[in-house]
């Protein structure tokens, strides 16, 4: 599972790349998504009658119905009406059927479980229920209609898979997995409705294609059990077929890949882009003399990297036109997952998907994946050859949408784009990641948002200038506050990608971020943004290199398979989890324009049965979280 919204473009580019390189092989190329595919199955009319079926008997067997989690005792209640509702609500969110937004507003049609409590008070003064009355009829139909997948996804985990969501499958089994034994525990186990649906998808993807290659692409860890789950189906479905696994999540955690029963389902695996080794791999199995690059394979037992350096990655400039042929692009469902405008971008409509270049053309942060390929290798095609891509998939898809999914996108690049877009009067709406550089001026901010742009997303991290000194970010709070207030001010939303428990940072810290935070939203510098935990990995310069930022690595474990986190020791000691719940609440009410006059220390539970769990857990800090250093116009001063 990735996103219900629009394919991942690994598929894409790579059937691109190996349609224009790979035909003197005869080779013929096609795609799937097995992911969307997946989604379908389990939301359609049958499943859902089964899922309730197999419910029912259970709750029979068990005469336990009152202990039930609320998502499985509501489904049971409304179990046909959700059987009925399903298919319709689905065609719905593929916008293939508006007018059902009247009969969803209504509030009758649709069984309304757990997940629509915030919304069931008329008159409620949750926040929620207030940003949800200012929608127009369309978008609150999708909103509720989101809401009821949420809670069907919520009876699939709670009652039949507790693996299953709706964007991740059994993610824990894959991420940083040291070894491959929870993994093959699962892949063993008896398998769940949700195995079996896989299984069907799988059996009629073989009977459709008759592969003799089969590649999956794995871009996360929430992807890698259903690509072994398939690759299990296949192995008796078509035995004669090479598999191939390869994607984000190989190219960042399986480096020291030694675990020979992971070619009990895949024959090869690939690290970093696939355009080399699959066409080498490919040549080889086409009975050429190929060698192999960057390719896993098992020898007596053991791991063993092919790799020859003499053979080189495809420049960008010749990677070809990525193509969506063989995908069913009418069938991906947007989903409204939050109500704030530019959240909704990552859910909501199916963009295509482009880069301006490979790789990042900074590439310092310490915690950032730098010495890998993906990050490290800065590679940019001409402009010519970026919007020879746009055209094409214009035309492909008749579409218009487009996410630079660039690691971050050069503001170079980002002005010549721009300048063709409008000198050509191509009309295009496009957002992207960027990093918040001084070069965004406020005359380029208008370029680019009279070229379509509509949205940038971007790290400002911990919001604390010794911190982001420390992380080699190269921006500074009143960079960035300059930086997005030019482009909110050109028309462009601005989402910042926000990071707390960095090693050093205490609890003001932390307090002092969230201050800054709020004054950038007040200001209307920001409208959006995400506070993710902050994680060391092994292939950072943190990971590589602990004692620069005063951490201490946990001795690992033997690792045999995935390797990306490291546990590791910060002698400051502050409470992080604490922190994070203060962190979300703040944000979520600041993303709905709520809170934000409000002293910031109001966010964080200072009650005596907090500090006893932070007690309880070993953690010193049991004090009220103390008021900010920040002054309170500080980023007022900043944009003066
Ligand atoms: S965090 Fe972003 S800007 Fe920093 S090196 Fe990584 S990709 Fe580049």
């Amino acid at each position: 599972m990735t996103q219900l919204n629009t394919p991942y473009p690994a598929t894409a580019y790579l059937t691109g790349f190996l349609r224009a390189h790979a035909g003197d092989l005869g080779v013929a190329v096609t795609q799937a998504d097995a992911s969307l595919g997946l989604f379908l199955r389990l939301f359609s009319t049958p499943r859902v009658a089964a899922m309730a079926e197999e419910l029912e008997r259970r709750a029979r067997v068990a005469r336990h119905a009152a202990t039930m989690p609320p998502s499985i005792a509501h489904f049971l209640t409304h179990a046909q009406r959700y059987a009925a509702t399903v298919e319709p609500v689905v065609r719905f969110l593929q916008g293939r059927d508006p007018s059902l937004s009247l009969r969803i507003v209504g509030r009758e049609y649709l069984p309304e479980g757990p997940r629509f409590a915030p919304l069931a008070a008329p008159g409620s003064d949750d926040p929620l229920a207030w940003a949800f009355g200012t929608l127009g009829t369309t978008d609150q139909a999708r909103y509720l209609a989101s809401l009821y997948v949420d809670d069907l996804a919520d009876v699939w985990r709670d009652g039949i898979d507790p693996q299953f969501e709706l964007a991740r499958y059994g993610e824990k089994l894959a991420a940083s997995a040291a070894t491959f034994d929870a993994l093959a525990a699962a892949l063993d186990a008896e398998p769940t409705l949700v195995d079996a649906a896989l299984e069907e998808l799988t059996l009629e993807l073989v009977t459709k294609h008759q592969p003799d290659v089969v590649g999956m692409s794995a871009p996360f860890p929430g992807n890698v059990y259903g690509a072994f789950r398939m690759a299990r189906t296949l192995r008796t479905a078509a035995p004669a077929a090479k598999l191939v696994l390869g994607g984000g999540w190989v190219n960042t955690e399986l480096r020291s890949l030694r675990e020979p029963r992971v070619f009990d389902y895949f024959d090869y695996v690939v690290l970093d882009d696939g355009e080399r080794p699959l066409l080498n791999l490919l040549a080889r199995l086409g009975g050429r003399s190929a060698s192999l690059v960057r390719t896993y394979v098992r020898k007596d037992d053991a791991v063993v990297l092919e790799n020859d350096a003499t053979q080189h990655d495809y420049p960008q400039r010749d990677t070809g036109i990525p193509t969506y042929d063989g995908l069913q692009l009418g069938d991906y469902v947007s989903v409204m997952e939050m109500l704030n405008p530019m959240h909704r971008l990552w859910s909501d409509g199916r963009w295509n998907k482009i880069t301006l270049a490979h790789g990042c053309y900074w590439k310092k942060c310490s915690f950032c994946d730098v010495s890998l390929d993906y990050i490290g290798r800065y590679d940019k095609p001409s402009t010519d050859i970026v919007l020879e891509r746009i055209r094409a998939l214009i035309a492909e898809t008749g579409q218009s949408g487009f996410h630079l999914v660039d690691e971050a996108a050069p503001p170079a690049g980002m002005r010549d784009l721009a300048k063709r877009l409008i000198a050509e009067q191509l009309s295009i709406t496009w957002w992207g990641n960027i990093r918040f550089e001084k070069t965004f001026t406020a005359e380029l901010c208008r370029l680019l948002a009279a070229a379509g742009c509509v949205a940038v997303s971007g790290g400002l991290e911990v919001a604390s200038d010794r911190l982001l000194r420390l992380m080699r970010k190269g921006v500074t709070v009143e960079q960035v506050a300059r930086v997005t207030r030019a482009f909110t001010d050109a028309g462009i939303m601005v989402h910042a990608y926000l990071m707390y428990g960095f090693p050093s940072e205490t609890v003001q810290d932390t307090v002092d971020a969230l201050e800054r935070v709020r004054q950038l939203f007040a200001a209307g510098c920001i409208q959006s943004a995400y506070w993710h935990r902050f994680s060391a990995t092994a292939h950072s310069p943190i990971g590589l290199h602990p004692e620069h930022y005063g951490i201490t690595l946990r001795p690992p474990a033997k690792i045999t398979f995935a390797h990306n986190d490291v546990a590791f020791d910060d002698p400051v000691g502050t409470d992080h989890d604490f922190l994070g719940g203060g962190l979300r609440k703040a944000l979520y009410n600041y993303m709905l324009g709520l809170g934000l006059e409000e002293d910031v220390r109001i966010w964080f539970d200072a009650s005596p049965a907090r500090a006893r769990r932070s007690r309880g857990r070993g953690i010193a800090r049991s004090a009220p979280v103390p008021a900010t250093t920040v002054p309170r116009d500080l980023v007022a001063r900043y944009l003066a």
